[in-house]
């Protein structure tokens, strides 16, 4: 009987152990730097929706589920963020935004919400006396409903307020510029100035004399010439407030669509952000593209773009991307139609590349590996990127680059399907939508009831398979994510406006947007792997949310705050309105 018995203790005593150490097996949990708990966490992992807790150790989570989960990552340094029920998401990435050009416009003069010229007038002149020391008046954001008689600017209205320095002004969709006499005489524009390529100055039809008003590329061609050069500091600096502007409103990636506004486009600045990320400053992941401009692509342009990949491709800095622009935009009649403007039946917009060395460029790139955006609103010119990029995957055999359209704002309805079928990144900026009077009276008017249906097609393109990546096109909207959001959802201005939503089967839910600025993104930019979800291995990039997304109307979405940006595992904002309970009340 004892032997049994203690065969039978033995055996339990072995059980106890061979339990204890499969329990032990392996090392213990790996203590977690920091320790988020008491959130509500929408992980924007479908194996995983919800979470309660998140650890992170460097620049990574190592677990993500309930508190008592997370708890066992609990080391001697562990630091606590009590969240409060907080909703908390990955923190957002911009997928199209000019980055630098947004920063250096911060520190000038903004017309964005300006109605009337008289305001804009106003503004103008505070500012210039405001800065006597800038040589030029550089500012951005108006809108062509404010000239009622023509749409478009006149050197007049400048030349009024500010007759003795140079006036430059971006349009709010950056595809015309104002500039006043002034300007146009530094930059030496006379009515013998003959119009470059791919752009215009607009003419007095009974003079001939330049209006003032320049469209598309003469306005990079001829008059940003004369300008003089932001210096590197300022280029430091207004990258630093750039970043501190994106990392208070959620933004932890921008992905950025070239720019403008220094010579040399985002190409020439990255050594500025290399610097920045050297001395620990850089507080959001970049990603760069370079832009291609017409007649052709020349194999140095190729080589720039595969030098710079070379160069950076890691988790903060990557370049390695062309942008090209197809078309212009539907406001001024540029955007490629395949039938004309119904306003202007002489018009019916232009392509910007000849479409066969557009499509052999994109051959090229895609030959390389080399992802290409293609900006295209126009019907004309959506379905010669798409011809494009199904010409690319066909002679070169490849299938995963996600080439991306940009803006995509009036496709055919016969077009849409094939973002889905080809693996297109849909990149969308939801409030380019906004059912204001710009995009209900000069957008829609200008191409007819019809055809503006079928403007923005946000659903039917996620229904056809195809993946949507948002952004902003910052400057040309506020880098600010929630009003997007909630425009996509609701395609309403904040009034209301229109009852029941412009083109409500176009709009998408909650989910889908967050999908769209996060794992979305992150697809388009080929990092689902490490970024736009919450999951253990993923970089710790997140934010905490003033309101809980899920439980309040659409209508209150634009109006998020964010409590807390980390990125990779480091805190790089802190709203005034976040505080964290006494230690003493800390479970
Ligand atoms: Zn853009």
């Amino acid at each position: 009987m004892r032997f049994p018995r203690f065969c039978s203790f033995a055996a339990v005593l072995v059980v106890l152990f061979w339990t204890s150490a499969s329990f032990a097996s392996g090392p213990p949990p790996q203590p977690a730097d920091v320790i988020i708990t008491n959130a509500r966490i929408y992980t924007v992992n479908a194996q995983q929706e919800w979470a309660e807790a998140i650890a992170i150790h460097g620049e990574k989570i190592i677990a993500i589920g309930d508190n008592a989960t997370v708890e066992t990552h609990r080391g001697k340094r562990t630091r606590t963020i009590d969240a409060q029920r907080r909703l908390i998401m990955p923190g957002f990435t911009d997928c199209h935004i000019h980055f630098l050009d947004g920063s250096l416009s911060i520190l000038q003069v903004n017309l964005d919400d300006a109605i009337t010229l008289a305001d804009v007038q106003q503004r103008i002149k505070d500012y210039t006396a405001a800065h006597p020391e800038l040589v030029w008046v550089q500012g951005r954001g108006w809108n062509y409903t404010l000239f009622s008689s023509t749409g478009l600017p006149d050197k007049k209205y400048l030349d009024e307020i500010v007759p003795d320095r140079p006036v430059y002004l971006e349009g709010f969709d950056g595809h015309t510029w104002w500039a006043n006499s002034k300007a146009l005489q530094l930059a030496g524009i006379t009515k013998a100035t003959q119009d470059p390529a791919g752009g215009s100055f607009v003419r007095d039809p009974k003079t001939g004399e330049p209006t003032g008003a320049i469209k598309e590329d003469a306005a990079d061609e001829v008059v940003r010439h004369a300008i003089p050069h932001s210096s590197k500091q300022e280029v430091v600096a207004a990258l630093r407030r750039g970043m501190l502007e994106g990392n208070r409103v959620g933004l932890v990636r921008a992905i950025s669509a070239d720019g403008v506004h220094v010579e040399g486009g985002d190409f020439a600045s990255l050594e500025v952000y290399n610097e920045l990320r050297r001395s620990g400053k850089l507080t959001m992941r970049f990603d760069f593209s370079m832009r291609i401009q017409p007649p052709a692509l020349k194999p140095s342009q190729r080589q720039r773009i595969e030098a710079a990949r070379q160069r950076y491709h890691d988790d903060w800095l990557s370049a390695g991307k062309a942008k090209f622009f197809v078309d212009g935009v539907i406001e001024t009649h540029t955007a490629a139609m395949l039938a004309p403007y119904a306003d202007d039946p002489s018009q019916s917009g232009n392509l910007l590349w000849d479409p066969d060395e557009y499509k052999r460029a994109v051959a090229e790139l895609d030959a390389h590996g080399i992802q290409v955006f293609s900006h295209a609103i126009g019907d004309r010119a959506i379905r010669l990127a798409l011809d494009a990029y199904e010409n690319a995957q066909r002679i070169n055999h490849t299938s995963d680059l996600r080439h991306r359209i940009e803006h995509i704002e009036d496709p055919a309805a016969s077009d849409v399907p094939r973002f889905g079928k080809l693996g297109v990144i849909a990149s969308f900026q939801p409030l380019h939508a906004y059912p204001n009077d710009d995009t209900l009276k000069v957008w829609a008017g200008n191409i007819g009831p019809e055809r503006a249906k079928l403007g923005w097609p946000w659903r039917s393109v996620q229904n056809g398979g195809g993946v949507l990546a948002f952004g902003s096109d910052w400057p040309i909207v506020t880098q600010n994510p929630w009003p997007g959001v909630q425009n996509a959802l609701t395609r309403q201005t904040t009034e209301g406006e229109p009852v029941g939503g412009w083109i409500p089967k176009e709009r998408i839910s909650l989910p889908e947007a967050i999908h769209a600025y996060t794992l979305g993104a992150a697809f388009a930019g080929h990092r689902e792997k490490s970024e736009g979800s919450l999951e253990a291995g993923k970089l710790a990039d997140l934010i905490v949310l003033s309101q809980d997304l899920f439980q309040i109307e659409p209508t209150e979405i634009g109006k998020t705050e964010v409590l807390l940006t980390i990125v990779g595992g480091k805190i790089v904002y802190e709203s005034p309105h976040w505080a964290q309970p006494d230690a003493g009340e800390k479970k």
